[in-house]
């Protein structure tokens, strides 16, 4: 199964090379593909090949019941091609009968307990209309987990065992449910699950600068959110930013990145940014990359503008030339490596909490790793002596950064180690 994303056109081209590369490596397998780009290019992908069966990602939830059926139909039928006849029609069936799949949130949570740490999807869909996203059409229109179901998966993982958890969602800005009478947002939501629960910690996938509200500032304070911010920002230019749709300008960036500094004590800010917007100049991307030094962010996930069919983006005037879009990006990636760099610098010598990394299969025997609370990537240096299983929590000490690493975009960025356990029952 591959679960598909149809944000640009690269995530496109990716999706159909590992669909090959699937196909080829499992000769005798079926390939449900299923996500966003299954949602929006159903189309396109059923004719990708015999063996290839599309469940859009809307559908996504029917998965859930999918094991027992397959499991039934393999035993009596070893032939792909007739899998796969039969995978289609039972969902062609499914979606004849009018019969609703589970809900957006049926496959999050407990499902992800063999990782290190954790994500629970809270929220799907939205409500804006961004004129470059394809992802809102892919989604729909924003719902949310409720909170006391939130509260109650949260609190599952907290039993078995996860020291923190990822609240994930398309826009958590977006996130409404109703206790009591009254409306819970996002962090009216991180509230309660603080309340309800003993001591995990709560990390949030991405925000958008209007979420950063004074509530949420309060909340920030926390100890037990993780001082990791990764701002959906776009372009430090309010010409580029109206034309994008956004909610917001320069100046509420600046705000927001403010209140989330006086909240907590030097925390990882990252911010999401499309380079050669249509209508961008050159004045306009030296609007952004001024404002990723002036808000010292720590990292820039940046994309090279993808007109996105569908979109309102597709239309505008101005379209910047691919190549001034590329070395746009790649000078935003430049000033990342450097920012990433002179974060970590800062925290040579200081201690932080981290979760250690499961080892991997396709790596046994190979160097202890760990995902700070500020969300470095730390290899831990010299053998542990000791046993630190997988998800625990450890105090650690930041020697310094993998500059190389970080250059190569690769997955270590510090070396750290090891002062002391802070999962019970562990050491
Ligand atoms: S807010 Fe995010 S998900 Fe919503 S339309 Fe804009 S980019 Fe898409």
């Amino acid at each position: 199964m591959v679960n598909t994303c149809t944000v640009t056109g690269k995530a496109e081209q990716k999706c159909r090379r590992a669909f090959r590369q699937a196909l080829a490596a499992h000769p005798n397998a079926v390939l449900l593909i299923t996500g966003c780009y299954a949602e929006l290019g159903a189309g396109e992908l059923a004719s990708f090949d015999p063996r290839a069966v599309v469940l859009p990602g809307s559908r996504k939830g029917f998965l859930r019941d999918l094991p027992p059926i397959l499991r039934d139909r393999l035993g009596a039928e070893a032939d792909p091609l007739g899998t796969a006849a039969f995978l289609r029609s039972l969902l062609a069936r499914q979606g004849a009968s009018g019969e609703n799949p589970p809900g957006a949130f049926a496959l999050s949570t407990d499902s992800f307990l063999a990782h290190s740490r954790s994500s629970l999807k809270i929220q799907d869909g939205c409500d804006n209309a961004c004129a470059f996203c394809r992802v809102r059409l892919a989604r729909g229109p924003s719902r949310s987990l409720d909170a006391m179901e939130a509260v109650e998966r949260v609190r599952g993982l907290e039993q078995a065992g996860q020291r923190e958890v990822t609240l994930t969602g398309v826009n958590l800005s977006h996130y409404r449910s109703a206790l009591g009478g009254r409306a819970v947002d996002l962090a009216g939501l991180a509230n309660l699950i603080l309340e309800g629960t003993e001591s995990i910690a709560l990390r949030f996938s991405s925000l958008y600068p209007e979420s950063v509200t004074p509530e949420f500032c309060a909340l920030a304070a926390n100890p037990r959110i993780r001082p990791h911010f990764h701002l959906s920002v776009q372009s430090g230019s309010d010409k580029v930013l109206k034309a994008m749709n956004r909610p917001y300008r320069r100046s509420g960036v600046v705000r927001a990145v403010d209140a989330l500094r006086a909240a907590k004590d030097d925390p990882f800010i990252a911010f999401d940014i499309i380079a050669g917007f249509p209508g961008e100049t050159d004045g306009d991307f030296g609007e952004t990359l001024g404002l990723c030094e002036d808000c010292a962010v720590a990292w820039v996930h940046a994309f090279p503008f993808s007109p996105r069919p569908g979109t309102a983006a597709v239309s505008l005037p101005g379209r910047v030339p691919e190549g001034v879009r590329t070395a746009r990006a790649a000078e935003l990636f430049r000033l990342a490596v450097r920012r990433k760099i002179a974060y970590i610098r800062g925290w040579e010598g200081r201690r932080v909490s981290g979760i250690i990394e499961r080892p991997r299969e396709s790596a046994p025997g190979g160097p202890l790793r760990a995902v700070t609370a500020n969300f470095i990537h730390v290899i831990l240096d010299g053998p542990p002596g000791r046993a630190f299983p997988g998800g625990g929590e450890v105090s650690l000490r930041i020697l310094g950064p993998l500059e190389e690493s970080i250059l190569r975009n690769g997955e270590s960025e510090a070396l750290a180690e090891i002062c002391e356990s802070l999962s019970p029952g562990t050491c």
